[in-house]
Formats: C-alpha cells, sequence, structure tokens
C-alpha cells in the first residue's frame, strides 16, 4: 500500500424508503424542541408535510430557498428563524434549499437535519458557498455539516427526468475527481467506484422507469457515495473549468458538469491509466463515452453551445483556468485545453 491520508466526515445517515417517518426520532435525538422547515416556493408542499409529521416541535415552514444561497434570503430566513425561536434546522429539497439550511446552521451553529431530494451531494459536505450581489464566496466548516441526512426515495421519484440526469452526472462528477485528485486515497477510491457503478446503471435505466423504486434506490444510494467523496476528498481540473465556465458565463451547474466531465476525463485519460481502468471496470465502457451517452441518450444537453456559451469564450475561459489552477494530474497545457473546450463547446464525442 502507498502511504495515504483519509478524513471521513461524521455524518449520520437513515437511508430507505419512507425514512421520512424517523423524522420524529431524529429530531428528539439531537435534542430539538422547535424546528424550522426550509423548502423552496416549488417544494413548498413537502414542507407542509414534514410540520404535519412534527406537530408541535414544528416551528413553521419558510419555503423561499433560492438558488446560489443570496445573504439577502439568508438575512430573512434567519429573521423568521430567530423570531420563531426555533432551534434546529430542517431542509428539505435540493442543493439550494441545503445550502439556505447550511447558512442558518453557519450563523446559529444549530443542528441540522437534512432531507435530499436531488442527487446534487451538498448534504455530505462541509462547504458553503453563498452569493451577495454577483460575488459568491466558498468556506468550508464543519458548522454547516448537516447532523443528520434522511435520505428518502419517495422524494426523488417525481426528479424531472432532466435534473435526474444532470444531477446525477454531478455527482458522479465529483466521485470521478477523487479518484484522481491531490487528496485520492484507497477507501475513498473505494467508494467513489462503486458510487460510479450503482448511479451510471441506474442513470441507464432511469428514463424508462423514472419512478421505478428500485432503480431510483439504486441512483440515490450511488448519489449518497458520490456526496461523500465530494465532503471528504479534492476536485482538479473539471470541478476548475466548471467553475470557470458557470463564473464568467452564467452557465447552469448541473449542466454544465454534464457536458464537461467526458472532455475533462478524456483530457487526463493518459495520466491516470489505472483509474481508466477501473472506471472501465464500472461502467462496462470506455469512461468518458459511457457519460457522454447517457446525457446524448437522453436528450440532455451535451455541448457548452446548447447552454448559452459564446464560442469567443473558449480563450478567456482557458486564459483564467491557466492563471490560478487547480492541482491536476495531467499537466495543464494551453493547446490541450483549448481542444478540450472546442470538443466540449461542439458537443461531439469525446473520444473523436
Ligand atoms: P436546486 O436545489 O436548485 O433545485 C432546482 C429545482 O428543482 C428547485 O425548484 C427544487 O425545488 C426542484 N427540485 C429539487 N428536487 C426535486 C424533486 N425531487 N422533484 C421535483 N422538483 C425538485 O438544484 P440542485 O441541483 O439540487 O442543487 C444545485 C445547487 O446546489 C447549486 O447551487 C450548487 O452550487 C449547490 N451545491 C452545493 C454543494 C455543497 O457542497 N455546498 C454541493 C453540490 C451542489
Amino acid at each position: 500500500m502507498e502511504n495515504f491520508i483519509y478524513t471521513g466526515l461524521p455524518a449520520n445517515v437513515v437511508f430507505g424508503q419512507n425514512t421520512t417517518e424517523q423524522l420524529p426520532e431524529e429530531v428528539e435525538k439531537l435534542n430539538i424542541s422547535k424546528a424550522v422547515i426550509f423548502t423552496t416556493p416549488e417544494q413548498a408542499q413537502l414542507g407542509e408535510k414534514l410540520s404535519a409529521l412534527l406537530g408541535e416541535t414544528s416551528a413553521g415552514i419558510y419555503p423561499h430557498a433560492a438558488m446560489h444561497t443570496p445573504v439577502s434570503v439568508t438575512d430573512k430566513a434567519l429573521d423568521f428563524y430567530t423570531q420563531s425561536k426555533a432551534d434546529g434546522i430542517i431542509a428539505i429539497g435540493g442543493g439550494s434549499t441545503i445550502g439556505l439550511g447550511k447558512a442558518i446552521a453557519l450563523r446559529t451553529d444549530d443542528p441540522q437535519i437534512v432531507l435530499p431530494t436531488s442527487y446534487a451531494g451538498s448534504e455530505m459536505t462541509s462547504i458553503i458557498g453563498q452569493t451577495e450581489g454577483d460575488r459568491k464566496t466558498t468556506q468550508k466548516t464543519l458548522k454547516v455539516l448537516p447532523e443528520t441526512v434522511i435520505y428518502d426515495v419517495n422524494y426523488t421519484l417525481t426528479l424531472p427526468p432532466r435534473m435526474t440526469i444532470t444531477s446525477g452526472m454531478n455527482a458522479i462528477a465529483h466521485a470521478v475527481e477523487a479518484l484522481y485528485a491531490e487528496q485520492r486515497n484507497p477507501i475513498l477510491s473505494m467508494n467513489a467506484i462503486e458510487g460510479i457503478r450503482k448511479l451510471t446503471l441506474a442513470l441507464r435505466g432511469i428514463a424508462a422507469r423514472p419512478d421505478d423504486v428500485e432503480t431510483r434506490s439504486d441512483a440515490l444510494y450511488g448519489a449518497m457515495l458520490c456526496a461523500i467523496c465530494l465532503g471528504s476528498g479534492g476536485v482538479a481540473l473539471h470541478h476548475k473549468l466548471c467553475h470557470v465556465l458557470g463564473g464568467s458565463f452564467n452557465l447552469p451547474h448541473a449542466e454544465t458538469h454534464t457536458v464537461v466531465l467526458p472532455h475533462a476525463l478524456a483530457y487526463n485519460a493518459p495520466a491516470v491509466p489505472d483509474t481508466i481502468l477501473d472506471l472501465r471496470r464500472a461502467t462496462g465502457e470506455d469512461p468518458s463515452t459511457a457519460f457522454y451517452n447517457i446525457a446524448k441518450n437522453n436528450d440532455v444537453p451535451v455541448s457548452l453551445k446548447e447552454l448559452g456559451m459564446p464560442k469567443e469564450g473558449i480563450e478567456k475561459a482557458v486564459h483564467i483556468t491557466l492563471e490560478n489552477p487547480y492541482f491536476n494530474p495531467r499537466p495543464l497545457e494551453k493547446d490541450g485545453l483549448l481542444d478540450l473546450l472546442h470538443h466540449a463547446w461542439e458537443g461531439t464525442s469525446p473520444t473523436s
């Protein structure tokens, strides 16, 4: 064995179907006497259900979570939270809602219970990104790591088809980069490969059976393993490119991950042959092609062009990437990166 460092994050996970029924018990374990339930406006109904389940322990619903965790939304949510004399946070939804719950935890250090309804993975990390105007700041602190995560597959049965694929590919990207990041280690790699295997298999079949509990359950379990990779592992070129593209051209988060992953992985492949072999075993084919085909076969955008990025932006994106690069297993070469982004912009197959 090579030397390695592994840091696992403390998390209490309840996984399965109808696990929401265990919410009152989990609230009690954390000694919460009054909890505010956070949702987006679109998922307010789920908040109502949880509130009814909690009865007197519910301090009400705050259904105003928004994308990118704007500080202006958090400030209002914190007022509501303080006025309702709550001492516990419950967030039910995707990464945006979980972000709001984390923002309240950052300011109060109160315990959080999170019920994720997408595959984005924020529930397993100590990372919080917040926006003020057009400035985004990200920090890592255990204060925002949820104490308890309840995965209930029932919520994912309604995940819209496009979001299922893009949110799933976003999760896979976390696990792929954990395999070759600077902080890679055998424990996390084992976790990453199993997450990718489960999620890839499930995503291939999900369009035909979107409400099949078994397929959705495999997808959610895979997404959880991938989320652990984001929480405990590191990232590399793929995440750097997605941050640059998202920040510079305001491209949608999960869709950008979906487009870039096959190309970033193909760029890194020559530098990580053993990882590619492991991924080949997990996906059953060349992994870049596997991820590209999952998007293509599900009518999800495979090009940056479709996401609205101007072609002239490619040079700028490469320039910013090279200015302040992340660790990457293959050295970053200007021509190689230009080539990568041209392929991603056109949406051609990563191996063509
Ligand atoms: P989202 O939370 O923005 O959700 C998008 C929309 O889908 C919302 O209207 C939401 O209510 C709805 N939705 C969610 N689950 C649904 C379901 N099961 N059925 C029907 N509708 C549903 O999207 P997301 O992709 O889950 O999260 C993306 C955000 O999470 C990004 O801002 C990203 O930066 C953040 N994120 C943060 C971390 C972290 O560690 N801090 C990790 C991953 C993602």
